[in-house]
């Protein structure tokens, strides 16, 4: 079940996306998105007798996370070495904050503060429950879904200011969508599902999830062994190799097998 937020004009409403995808992850012209009551997280999947057609309404970000993004770097070793890094001995953690989160379509800020802004496509996990030190073999217990992620780095801020805060957490820096697809489990990435970003339609970015150095229940466990997870919040499983810079007016897609395409476009402030 694909979940989207969406937006007619007035107040947020969750839905239930139907229709067909395409071979690059876009819906067909027929789809339909079946209103809900209410938050699905926390009400359950209620649909109402109400349903528009997909092109007729806005996407939402799928969720705005309540406390935080949790973010894993070097989690595919190519990108590792493509960054002159090593694979680090166990996941490497960061935060971006909830600010940072936008929807399909939404426009990404160029930041004035940088010259080089990358984009780096990415599989996320929605955790759909409150939750702290998951085992492993119970992290699907805890994940509301998938969607997909674009993690936008200011890279030369990266190195220069050591860390990574400002360089990750910039407004619109963030892009999460188009909707939350609710039943995959963690196996079906560890088969294997390809990550790819074009920019203005030429492809940058040709992963698998097959190669996440961390599968998803282990990056839950050590997540969630350090800090608390709370339903909406986000996990960012990191960035096949590949990344590279944007410019304003750039377009970026980030498509994940059987799970869609997020769209957004690079604006200056
Ligand atoms: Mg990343």
């Amino acid at each position: 079940m694909r979940i989207a937020r969406f937006t007619t004009g007035d107040d947020p409403l969750y839905g239930v996306v139907t229709g067909d995808l395409d071979e690059h992850g876009e819906l067909s012209d027929d789809a339909t998105i079946i209103t809900l009551a209410g938050d699905p997280m926390y009400a359950g999947v209620k649909p109402l007798d109400e349903q528009h057609r997909v092109a007729d309404v806005r996407l939402l970000a799928p969720v705005i996370p309540r406390s935080k993004v949790v973010a894993i770097g070097r989690n595919y070793a190519a990108h590792a070495a493509e960054m002159d890094n090593e694979v680090p001995p166990e996941p490497l953690m960061f935060l971006k904050p909830n600010t940072s989160v936008i929807g399909p379509g939404d426009p990404i800020f160029y930041p004035r503060q940088s010259q080089r802004v990358d984009f780096e496509g990415e599989l996320a996990v929605v955790i759909g429950r409150i939750c702290r030190d998951v085992p492993a073999e119970q992290a699907t217990d805890v994940i509301f879904g998938y969607t997909i992620a674009n993690d936008v780095t200011a890279r030369d801020l990266q190195k220069s200011d050591g860390q990574w805060s400002r360089a990750k957490g910039f407004d619109s820096f963030c892009p999460l969508g188009p909707w939350i697809e609710t039943d995959l489990d963690p196996h079906d990435f560890v088969e294997g599902r390809s990550v790819r970003t074009f920019l203005n339609g030429d492809l940058k970015q040709d992963g698998s999830t097959k190669d996440l150095i961390f599968d998803i229940p282990t990056l839950v466990a050590h997540i969630t062994a350090a800090m608390t997870l709370l339903p909406g919040d986000v996990i960012l499983t990191g960035t096949p190799e590949g990344v590279g810079p944007m410019q304003v007016d750039d377009e970026v897609e980030v498509s994940i097998a059987g799970l869609g395409t997020l769209t957004n476009r690079v604006t200056s402030r």
